[in-house]
């Protein structure tokens, strides 16, 4: 399962931006998208675009429209058209009937009410451990529905033991998914495909091998590597970059409208100003506003990335006064 670690900076990587439209990107998602778009680009790599809206309740038409402009108005670029995910879901089909058939899958027709009555919170995000209630209990979604009258979900079956990662910031790392999780949704009851599923299967087939994402997507990285493995894909490599607090040390809120992209966009915020203040905070001197494609030359992914990153009132004041 381990990756050879002098593998992890190769030249000529492809990476990915992918925007998840259930809300405005804020000035954190703006720091990820500009991160792993300089780690690719500055190492000649190629960039595709994904939009990750299988969440048909929370994601909207609008909020696509804004993460595209977003993203430009930052100064990136990608390659190809861009993957929406929702656009076809059949690829993700396919992946969970392989799953199924070869036994890696089962089907689950608990409610979340029912799992949250049998088991504790995990105490790091909230989330259900889940006790494995309907573990070899179906081979078939037909089996599910017929005995209990509910339309199942599915759920990977988790191996025990220890799964590890290699990130290129912060080395290797082990993680208890059988313990913390349990077996985990790839499909929830109401039909749709779960992120973690989804993401390995466009990994895959945009060609992606490099991922530069957000810190809170760290625990995911075990959960899709125990999927790599069951569809027998290669797993890309991993840099988990630091998340952005405000000036209390709180993570940068979605709720924070004002620092919402789409606002600042319209305001006629200097994006300069956010891309000087994205590469100042991996330690990249460049005067107080920058291009994405000037701070390039002198861009290397440092353990730096993996700390957070301040983001004060005083910079969202410098941003108000740029326009
Ligand atoms: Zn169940």
């Amino acid at each position: 399962m381990a990756q050879d670690l002098s593998t992890l900076d190769k030249k000529n990587p492809v990476g990915r931006l992918a925007p998840s439209p259930t809300g405005f990107l804020h000035v954190g998602h703006a720091r990820s998208f500009l991160l792993a778009w300089w780690d690719t680009r500055s190492r000649g790599g190629r960039v595709v675009l994904r939009i990750e809206d299988l969440d048909r309740e929370r994601c909207k038409p609008e909020y696509v429209e804004a993460a595209r402009a977003d993203l430009e108005w930052l100064g990136l670029d990608w390659d190809g058209e861009a993957l929406v995910q929702s656009r076809d879901l059949a690829p993700y089909e396919r992946a969970c009937e392989s799953l199924l058939e070869r036994g890696f899958a089962y089907p689950c027709v608990c409610s979340r009410a029912e799992i949250h009555a049998l088991s504790a919170p995990h105490a790091s995000d909230g989330e259900q451990r889940y006790p494995g209630t309907c573990r070899g209990k179906w081979r078939t979604r037909e089996e599910a529905r017929d005995a209990t009258g509910r339309t199942p979900g599915l759920r990977l079956a988790v191996p025990e033991g220890r799964v590890a990662i290699v990130d290129r910031l912060r080395g290797a790392l082990e993680f208890e998914v059988a313990a913390e999780v349990g077996d985990f949704l790839i499909q929830r009851r109401d039909g749709a495909f779960a992120y973690q599923l989804a993401v390995v299967v466009d990994d895959a087939r945009q060609g992606v091998d490099s991922v530069v994402r957000g810190e809170d997507l760290l625990s995911s990285a075990a959960r899709q590597r125990l999927l790599h493995e069951r569809l027998n894909l290669r797993p890309p490599s991993y840099a988990h970059v630091g998340l952005v607090l405000d000036g209390t040390g709180q993570r940068l809120a979605k709720r924070r409208g004002d620092l919402a992209l789409a606002h600042l966009r319209a305001a006629g915020v200097d994006p300069r100003v956010l891309v000087a203040w994205a590469a100042r905070s991996l330690g990249v001197e460049v005067g107080q506003r920058a291009l994405a494609a000037e701070v390039l030359p002198r861009f290397t992914l440092a353990p730096r990335a993996a700390q957070p990153a301040q983001f004060s009132d005083a910079e969202a004041e410098l941003l108000r006064r740029s326009t």
